[in-house]
């Protein structure tokens, strides 16, 4: 059995103004070394050749330029077309892509492939949950299986999950049938993690209605709303051989969701910029973590958006790390000025020019981490150590502040571009607060220019009657 292995992933603000270029997305070619990397799970069909085509992945951003989308599509394409044929194939996803100029580009990726492989391969994919469904999509793929955690630690388990489920379908010589109901609920990461009520219940819920053949998998999607596309919306799937059933679990599953859509909320006291400042200035405890949301890189934010910042040097913390701004210029000044100098900077606000201007900004270079790839300075003004990057960056792990010379456990506040805390963030936080901060992931998501999405869909329309649709495939 001869199974290929690709895929695009990435998430795509359409209210970024920053591109997401070919030179953004990491690639992976199936003769290099480390392609097989993120799929130790084949080690367990020692009987099967797989084929490894192109992988590409890229930190949520801007819509993707329509050149750099068709070159790693044709590069795939192109793979497939001289590799084949295939029995199946398994495509690594995310699933909220948006390439300029085009609607649904996963599912002009999926029509594209099934014109190579043919009618009788079968395509699995793997997305994140925040990914948006289209019924085209569920018309091309075979099977589809996302997330069950946010944040989400079970990457891995997904994936391999969506291998086995295209092996055990090929060996069994089965098709499933696709049950699709659209939820028309928009709802920000933020609020939908499966760590707090109401997500963890409804992803609670998923392994109950796996049956078998009858019920091989099911999905919910939260889906990503900062996308301005027809297709943006929560929505839940069952796969399997009995299509009684399997309408049953993604009716259910979709009821659950829109049963609780006014019961999502914050994990941690969102607040404004200042007040989130603030309460943590008068907070006994240290550390305490800030999430600066707005402009939060892995939610497709800028990274570079100095409110937050500027905001903090005038209400002046004792003590504060601030992760991150990223500007390359300002690196090089740095570096180029040395540790322990002192300097005056315009930092931030090229990326994103559209929530705040660049900050005039004095201060002493504090520590320097020299990286070809993506350096990293901090600079000190007052209590506030600044880290600036050479790329967009997010700091998710301790060791990244170790680098720098910084104990997260000694300084009084953190403040982070992120959305709902990481694990690492989670347990090094004695106290946390999500800042409602301008940016293009802004979570007041009713104060967006939506034009394109789906109509009536709550929190838009507030009193709407909904019941669920299955749609089978
Ligand atoms: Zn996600």
């Amino acid at each position: 059995m001869r199974i290929a292995i690709g895929g695009i992933a990435t998430e795509s603000c359409t209210f970024s103004p920053l591109p997401t270029r070919l030179e953004d997305f990491r690639i992976s070619r199936g003769a290099d070394d480390a392609f097989t990397e993120p799929y130790p799970f084949l080690n367990k069909y020692p009987d099967i050749d797989f084929v490894g085509t192109i992988t590409a992945r890229a930190l949520p951003g801007g819509p993707v330029e329509a050149a750099a989308y068709d070159a790693i599509k044709s590069e795939l394409l192109g793979q497939l077309k001289s590799q084949g044929p295939f029995d199946g194939v398994y495509l690594d996803m995310h699933g909220a892509m948006n390439v300029a100029g085009m609607d649904d580009a996963e599912a002009d990726l999926y029509s594209s492939i099934r014109e190579i492989v043919g009618d009788d391969a079968l395509l699995s994919a793997s997305y994140d949950l925040h990914g948006n469904v289209s019924d085209r999509i569920m018309a091309t793929l075979d099977i589809i299986t996302g997330f069950r955690t946010a944040p989400h630690i079970d990457a891995l388990e997904t994936r391999a999950r969506a291998m086995s489920l295209l092996l055990r379908c090929l060996r069994g010589g089965i098709r499933p049938r696709k049950a699709f109901v659209k939820i028309p609920v928009a709802m920000p990461g933020e609020k939908t993690s499966t760590e707090w009520e109401p997500g963890k219940r409804i992803y609670g819920a998923i392994e109950a209605q796996i049956d078998g053949r009858a019920v091989l998998d099911a999905t919910i999607q939260v889906g990503y709303v900062w996308a301005d596309e027809p297709r943006m919306t929560a929505c839940a799937i069952a796969i399997g051989m009995n299509e009684e059933k399997i309408s049953l679990a993604a009716r259910e599953l979709a009821a659950l969701y829109w049963k609780h859509r006014r019961d999502f909320g914050f994990g941690a006291p969102a607040l404004s910029v200042d007040d989130c400042l603030r309460q943590a200035m008068s907070d006994a405890v240290k550390p305490v973590l800030i999430s600066d949301s707005g402009d939060n890189p892995t939610a497709g934010g800028a990274g570079d958006v100095t409110y937050f910042l500027s905001r903090a040097l005038a209400l002046e913390p004792k003590d504060m790390i601030y992760a991150s701004i990223a500007d390359p210029a300002a690196v090089r000044a740095c570096i180029a000025a040395g540790l322990g100098a002192e300097l005056d900077l315009q930092i931030g606000g090229k990326l994103d020019r559209l929530n705040s201007p660049p900050l005039d900004i004095s201060g002493t270079v504090e520590s320097i981490k020299s990286d070809a790839d993506n350096p990293q300075v901090v600079l000190k003004t007052g209590g506030i150590h600044t880290i600036l990057t050479g790329k967009r960056s997010v700091f998710h792990r301790r060791q990244q502040f170790i680098d720098l010379n910084l104990n997260p456990e000694e300084h009084e506040i953190i403040a982070v571009k992120i959305g709902y805390l990481e694990p690492e963030l989670k347990t090094m936080a004695r106290a946390a607060y999500l800042a409602l901060s301008p940016g293009s992931v802004n979570q007041d998501i009713t104060a967006l220019p939506f034009r394109r999405i789906q109509r009536p869909c709550y929190p838009f329309d507030q009193d709407m009657d909904w019941r669920p649709t299955v749609q089978i495939f």
